[in-house]
């Protein structure tokens, strides 16, 4: 079973397998969890500005109800596929578990560059994506959310389509709306928010001070940009950041303003204001990196923040990271968290480290229910409370069943996930 080149779903398969054997879970529970309660697989037809049809292909994985609800991001790329999405979804059932929220998990992703999309054929896309699945979604049954290159205005179309669709105004369909419409303060932010309070935990139990902490990031969209800035203000020193396109590399190692770095690439807006052209690499003052180079610069935390399979057995070897804080969804394969684990780099796991923006849409969600409005302190302050949760119950099960941060964090979700069936009557 190789995974060099990062099967997702097997690699979930292989997480799932090494918490089984750890916490000793019962047969038929691992056979339930193998694979997802439901599997929507659409086409989306979009008539195209040159009024030419093109049919893009849509997946939607629910994988398990028994917490509540399906929960989970709509990512565009062309990259795309059934594997990943599957894995992706599994992944989220054992996140909101781990937080304890609760939802069981979901994804959904369409196979487009929407970059190459005008603004109205960007519009349609997510209008018809929503059309298909409305059958399927709902408030109480699954809740959509922004993922890679989907965001608040993408949201607001969305929400607006199931609303239409379903004849009133129904805003907790879809989470990470914009602030005009029902979205949440502190929900843009609250992924990079939440994986900022987990390093902060993690460097007060090591005595890491993070003025002398040196960071890595990889991606600079909605979740690495937040993140770094925020890191930058508590004082940590962001060395190094990156895009697709390639990164950027202080080689004084005293730090970048991330603000500074997305105001020039801010400059280049396109298709309608919905993505920006411009890059990291606008700003000409850092070295040039690579996305390879990158992950192997020698750093204290390197922050894998963009998609899957980042580090892999072909660079495990190579990388000089002391903590990996994984704020992408499974950035490391596998292989190469054997291969970390054995180097004595720790890993806190995505289904921990990048929790703190579903946790901040449960908010969005019950704000919406209830139509209420709360300040973006009140946002914080309970995100907090879930992370730090979290982050004991976390540490508490890799101590109690001597393993790693991954596998203590699937048993701290397996334990509730099961539960949850085992009291329903399965
Ligand atoms: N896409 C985000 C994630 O991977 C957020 C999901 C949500 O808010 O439902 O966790």
């Amino acid at each position: 079973m190789s995974t060099k080149n990062g099967n997702p779903f097997t690699n979930a398969m292989r997480q799932l397998d090494k918490a089984a054997k750890a916490m000793n879970l019962e047969p038929h529970f691992k056979e339930v969890l193998e694979s997802p309660r439901r599997i929507i697989d659409v086409s989306v037809p979009v008539t195209m500005e040159k009024k030419t049809k093109k049919i893009f292909r849509g997946y939607r994985v629910q994988y398990n109800f028994s917490r509540g609800p399906v929960k989970g991001g709509i990512r565009f790329h062309p990259s795309v596929n059934l594997s990943e999405v599957k894995a992706l979804a599994f992944w989220m059932m054992i996140k909101c578990a781990v937080v304890g929220i609760p939802y069981g998990g979901a994804k959904g992703g369409v196979a487009v560059d929407p970059k190459k999309l005008s603004g109205t054929e960007l519009e349609k896309l997510s209008r018809r994506f929503i059309q298909a699945l409305k059958p399927n979604i709902g408030p109480n049954e699954d809740i959509p959310a922004p993922d890679v290159n989907t965001n608040a205005a993408i949201m607001g179309w969305m929400a607006d389509e199931y609303s239409k669709l379903a004849g009133q105004y129904s805003p907790a369909i879809v989470t990470g709306k914009p602030l005009d419409f029902g979205g949440s303060e502190g929900r843009e932010e609250a992924t990079g928010r939440g994986g900022l309070m987990v390093l902060d935990a993690y460097c007060k139990i090591h005595k890491m001070n993070p003025k002398k902490t040196t960071v890595v990031v990889q991606g600079f969209g909605n979740v690495g940009y937040n993140f770094s800035r925020l890191a930058h203000k508590a004082g940590y020193k962001i060395i190094a950041v990156s895009e697709a396109a390639g990164g950027i590399f202080d080689k004084r190692r005293e730090g970048m303003d991330p603000d500074h770095i997305q105001k020039t690439k801010k400059a280049r807006w396109t298709i309608d204001g919905v993505y920006c052209r411009g890059s990291v690499c606008d700003e000409k003052n850092y070295k040039f990196v690579t996305n390879k180079q990158l992950l192997e610069l020698p750093c204290d935390v390197l922050v894998p923040a963009a998609i899957e399979n980042q580090i892999t057995s072909a660079n495990a070897s190579r990388i000089r990271a002391k903590v990996v804080l994984e704020l992408a969804n499974g950035p490391t394969s596998a292989d190469a968290d054997e291969k970390l684990n054995k180097r004595g780099i720790v890993i806190i796991p995505d289904v921990l480290a990048n929790a703190g923006g579903v946790t901040v849409s449960y908010f969005e969600w019950l704000q919406n229910l209830h139509n209420e409005y709360w300040p973006v302190e009140q946002v914080n302050e309970k995100l907090a409370y879930y992370m730090t949760r979290a982050f004991n119950g976390t540490f508490e099960q890799a101590r109690l069943f001597k393993t790693d941060l991954r596998i203590g964090a699937f048993i701290l979700a397996l334990t509730r996930i099961t539960g949850a069936m085992r009291a329903r009557g399965y």
